[in-house]
């Protein structure tokens, strides 16, 4: 899937600088392949950085207490992956990935990973960067194709 979202993008692209490469503008090329640069690069960190897995921390805790959360059926604790949430964390399991996730926003199927702490700000320059390479594209047509 990962493979697939950037070939759309980098193939879409490609095609509309190439457009605005024949009308002879290397200003506006330049500006295109740079936001696309921005673009697949944020796309890239985002789909391999550590979204936020937390290390499996039990050795830290007494049996006795993990034993006691575990029954209570608390937030805090994951069964699936043994291990307990530090508090405030807004730590999450997901389905998909079937990890816990620190900062859990949402599980993004276009880059097959969690949104989480520690991928999120890539996420959303990529949200941002698309969002500029369009409208810039739609723009550098416009003004470019007679
Ligand atoms: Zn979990
Ligand atoms: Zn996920």
């Amino acid at each position: 899937m990962f493979v697939c979202s950037s070939l759309i993008i980098l193939a879409l692209s490609s095609v509309f600088l190439f457009m605005i490469l024949l009308s002879k503008s290397v200003l506006l090329t330049l500006v295109g392949v740079m936001i696309l640069m921005i673009d697949l690069g944020s796309f890239g960190a985002t789909a391999t950085l550590n979204p936020g897995i937390p290390d499996r921390n039990l050795q830290k805790y007494s049996p006795e207490y993990v034993e006691s959360l575990s029954k209570s059926n608390s937030l805090g604790y994951c069964s699936r992956c043994k291990i307990i949430r530090r508090p405030g964390s807004d730590t999450q399991h997901c389905a998909d990935c079937d990890v816990c996730v620190e900062g859990y926003d949402h599980h993004c199927p276009w880059t097959g990973k969690c949104i989480g702490k520690g991928n999120s700000r890539y996420f959303y320059t990529f949200l941002a960067s698309t969002f500029i390479l369009l409208f810039f594209m739609m723009g550098a047509t416009l003004l470019t194709v007679p």
